[in-house]
């Protein structure tokens, strides 16, 4: 199994952050035609025609997206989000590194598309390195010309602004982005109305994930029709998957949509070690469903991930073997969902509290025989009913936990529960067997 390397085909180039090398491999040829030789109307139809659906979770269409910009004299707006903190997820970050003039003309593309000549790069602020490679090579583009009054000799100005976050995950969510961007708290914000309508300063906004944007310089020089023979069913191209966790090749790979995930869990990443099994694994980030081994015999794309009860979301994939405990990953995975809630809606606020305080009882043997249906209820309950995905991104994954290895828990916590000399076992078999057929399943 090898990867199909297309966004990452030149990757490895000696100096391929600076502007020379970008261009000597063909940089820009893709901004001078969208600039040029076709109308905007074109290149939202274009991207609209390739397919490419957004890579940073919600998976979108980008022309869509672009589509749906409010049209008229108001100032608009792009934000690039490079706000990457979904745990487990960690190739923009080798994208913005390596090829940053990837994006920097994936921007003016999709500048022209939404009609806009004012860019940002919101970066995760943990990002330093990458920010700063980031600053210079928005640096060379405008002594270029690239970027600025003027673009390429034209009569268009795009002025771009790389903006550090301070290290919020719910930046990361488009509207706490905004928020971040404007200089307040970064809150969610209420939608309808969305982005496209009203973002940034209360301007139709365009926002668009870092792999999402370096996806569209590709599709403008060789065509949507190129991009759509790649992939299966509505997920075309190729996806950038961070595969991490008990793997024995952790990394960044980039592959065809709908290979099986098996192929990039055992054939790229080299599987668990020591022949171990895969327990469960997340086919999406942290906020994704788990799945089990079977799932893995499914194609990798965003409509076989969402059939088996999962996402693709940003395409990070965290294989948990069986030597791990599941109750202290569960535990660990509310605890940051707790602590990055913005506290804005009760479900997320209590919920995530909640979750916490039961995984912490039955970590701890301190369970009760209705425990397990009382933690999944809250999942329930929080799911659909938060005012941003923070909520679900908790309640989702430990939801499926229960879901797959319910017997799990209730071991764990009887273990525990003898290992501490707390008496008698207050989770058992009988308990299960009700438990589980009370509880949803
Ligand atoms: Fe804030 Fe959580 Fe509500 Fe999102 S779901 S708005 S993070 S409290």
């Amino acid at each position: 199994m090898s990867e199909t390397k297309v966004l990452t085909a030149n990757i490895d180039e000696p100096g391929l952050h600076t502007i020379e090398v970008y261009e000597r491999l063909g940089g820009y040829r893709a901004a001078r035609k969208a600039l040029f030789d076709m109308t905007q109307e074109e290149i939202v139809e274009e991207l609209k025609s390739s397919g490419l659906r957004g890579r940073g979770g919600a998976g979108f269409s980008m022309g869509m997206k672009a589509g749906f910009m409010t049209k008229g004299p108001m100032e608009k707006y792009l934000c690039c989000n490079a706000d990457e903190s979904e745990p487990g997820t960690f190739k923009d970050r080798l994208l913005m590194q390596k090829n940053p003039h990837l994006l920097i003309e994936g921007i003016i593309i999709g500048a022209l598309a939404a009609g806009t000549g004012r860019a940002f790069i919101f970066i995760r602020g943990e990002y330093e390195t990458q920010a700063k490679i980031l600053d210079a090579a928005v640096t060379e583009a405008y002594e270029k010309g690239y970027v600025g009054e003027r673009i390429f000799g034209s009569e268009t100005t795009l002025e771009l602004v790389v903006h550090r976050g301070q290290g919020a995950y719910i930046c990361g969510e488009e509207t706490g982005l905004l928020d971040g961007l404007e200089g307040l708290r970064g809150n969610p914000r209420l939608k309808p109305p969305f982005p496209a309508a009203q973002g940034l300063y209360q301007g139709p906004t365009l926002i668009n994930n870092v792999e999402t944007l370096c996806n569209a310089p590709l599709i403008i020089e060789k065509g949507a029709e190129w991009f759509s023979s790649m992939g299966i069913d509505k997920s075309t191209g190729t996806k950038m998957v961070s595969v991490s966790g008990n793997v024995q090749r952790p990394g960044n790979y980039e592959i065809e949509l709908g290979i099986k995930a098996r192929d990039i869990v055992y054939g790229l990443a080299g599987g668990p070690p020591d022949g171990r099994k895969v327990k469960c694994w997340f086919p999406g980030g942290s906020s994704a469903p788990v799945l089990i081994d079977e799932h893995l015999d499914l194609p990798y794309s965003f409509e076989s991930m969402a059939e088996a009860g999962s996402m693709l979301g940003s395409g990070a994939i965290i294989v948990v073997d069986e030597t791990q405990p599941i109750v202290p990953l569960a535990l660990r995975l509310a605890e940051f969902y707790r602590h990055e809630s913005c506290g804005k809606c009760v479900p997320c606020r209590e919920g995530t509290n909640w979750t916490v305080k039961m995984l912490e009882r039955l970590d701890n043997g301190e369970g009760t025989p209705a425990d397990l249906e009382i933690l999944d209820n809250i999942q329930e309950n929080i799911i659909g009913n938060c005012l941003c995905v923070l909520g679900d991104s908790m309640a989702m994954p430990i939801r499926a936990m229960i879901k797959y290895l319910r017997d799990e828990f209730v071991q764990h916590n009887e273990e525990a529960r003898a290992r501490r000399g707390l008496g008698e076992v207050s989770v058992g078999a009988a308990e299960l067997a009700a438990s589980s057929e009370a509880g949803p399943a």
